[in-house]
């Protein structure tokens, strides 16, 4: 039953063959059995779930259906849920129980889908491997001695090992694709103000967006159609219409060309590139037309997002001030003790380094040379993009430079850490959609093939996601342990 995808759940539910209730125990069974060797989820919700089941059953015999009536769903923990822990993977929030549910959990649950749990992930979704969350590191379900990528650690590992059929995500410079790529999932990332922020918890609001993560881009396509739409709670969600993307993803077909940075590839791990290689070769079976293209400015892609990412956390995190919610250090003299304590308690290392380096580079004298350099470059690789796409329908290349490494490798190295974003983060920076889909393996251990596209061309990138998983069988595969 795990092997399943979504759209196959969802007929079995609409068919009768499985009712949501026997589902939802279904999964709820295999946390039971199988999260002690994850640690993918913070919180089960299992009471809640099995509630919302039995509504979902009761809509189900009187034949109302809904897009995902009855369909189990993990929300990485980032996202605020009524009444349930929220805590973004920190200590500051570890007992934060939130009095709202953000836009895309009120939206999943509007199409009758369940929440399961919450899942772990990086600390304020800061990482690039799930070892900064304060719950622990989670494990990667190919070989549990490596990391599932991050941020959104949790989520890939928890669709990976089959413990849930999809799982929601957020990107700010990867942290959906590149943990597909490393767990051999689907992930993808909308365009910038497809999906609404609002209760999404900011960790750099000009490059935050949602997403999800499952085995296939069908499946991707319908969650994005429960996701999308203008929010009046987020400026910058955007009023276009909401296509259907699951019967444009599987009908609509007018890509030709595909672009592939030069860039991407000079420095490519040889086995990685034998890799992408192969699934170019797929490609140019199906008769697209292959082109080099060149994204110069791509590489300096990581250098100014760990500016401006930073920059904007310093500010958005100045919140947790132990006064309003989140952890408040004891035994203090003044407020200004009161702050420190609180923060110096409440944040892990990582988030700290993002706050100083931030604050650095917003400050009088180091502004222009920095955050204005760093604004500069991203016009620029936007730019670049859009040159790229008068000539080209998608751009294609590798999710991440290698394959899943092992836990602890980086953890003392940030700017090795940082580099696992080099093909992720411009995407973020020119507000582009993006889906990473399984492509091989190397070592034993997936790889994913990222697919970008102009921006609202979500349909075009899931429409060459789906054939190219109609012609491979990348995604079916499942870590032996976990089938
Ligand atoms: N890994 C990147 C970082 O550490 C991206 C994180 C994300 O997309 N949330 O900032």
């Amino acid at each position: 039953m795990n092997e399943k995808t979504l759209i196959e759940l969802r007929e079995d539910i609409r068919s009768k063959k499985i009712s949501s209730t026997e589902l939802t125990k279904f999964y709820l069974n295999r946390i039971r059995k199988h999260d002690k060797k994850l640690n993918s989820f913070i919180t089960v919700t299992e009471e809640h779930a099995l509630n919302r089941a039995k509504i979902a059953d009761a809509e189900i015999a009187k034949g109302e259906v809904k897009k995902l009536t009855g369909i189990p769903i993990a929300q990485k923990d980032i996202f605020c849920t009524k009444g349930v822990k929220t805590t973004c993977g920190s200590k500051m929030l570890s007992n934060f129980i939130s009095p709202y549910d953000a836009t895309v959990i009120e939206k999943l649950n509007n199409e009758g889908s369940i929440m399961i749990g919450k899942t772990n992930m990086d600390e304020f979704a800061m990482g690039s491997s799930n070892e900064t969350s304060h719950f622990g590191n989670v494990h990667n379900p190919w070989d549990l001695k490596c990391v599932p990528g991050g941020s959104s650690g949790g989520s890939a590992a928890s669709v990976a090992a089959g413990l849930t059929p999809c799982a929601t995500g957020t990107d700010t410079g990867g942290s959906i694709r590149q943990p597909a790529s490393l767990t051999g999932i689907c992930g993808l990332k909308p365009t910038y103000g497809r999906v609404s922020r609002y209760g999404m918890i900011a960790f750099a609001s000009s490059l935050d967006q949602a997403g999800i993560f499952a085995r296939t881009a069908e499946d991707c396509a319908l969650l994005l159609s429960c996701m999308s739409g203008y929010d009046s709670k987020d400026s910058t969600s955007s009023k276009k219409d909401i296509p259907d993307y699951l019967e444009e993803c599987r009908n609509l077909n007018s890509t030709k060309k595909i672009g592939v940075p030069v860039e991407f590839l000079q420095d490519l791990d040889g086995g990685v590139a034998k890799v992408f290689h192969e699934a170019v070769k797929e490609l140019e079976k199906m008769n697209y037309e292959i082109v080099d293209i060149s994204l110069k400015s791509s590489k300096l892609g990581v250098s100014a997002y760990q500016v401006v990412a930073p920059a904007e956390c310093s500010s958005n995190l100045s919140r947790y001030d132990g006064v309003r919610f989140g952890h408040r250090a004891d035994n203090v003299k003044d407020i200004s003790e009161l702050y420190k304590k609180s923060r110096s308690e409440g944040f892990g290392n990582e988030v700290k380094r993002r706050i100083l380096v931030g604050t650095y580079a917003l400050s009088a004298g180091y502004y222009d040379a920095y955050y204005l350099k760093a604004q500069k470059i991203r016009s620029l690789i936007s730019s670049e993009f859009n040159a790229a796409f008068k000539n080209v329908d998608l751009i294609i290349g590798p999710t991440a430079p290698d394959v899943a490494f092992k836990i602890g490798e980086k953890l003392n190295d940030p700017i090795a850490m940082y580099l696992s974003d080099v093909y992720t983060v411009s995407t973020n920076l020119a507000g582009l959609p993006a889906i990473s889909i399984p492509m091989g393996f190397k070592n034993n251990l997936p790889l994913g093939l990222q697919v970008i596209g102009n921006h609202f061309e979500e349909s075009r990138l899931l429409s060459l996601a789906r054939q190219f998983q109609e012609v491979t069988d990348w995604h079916k595969r499942q870590p032996g342990e976990f089938k």
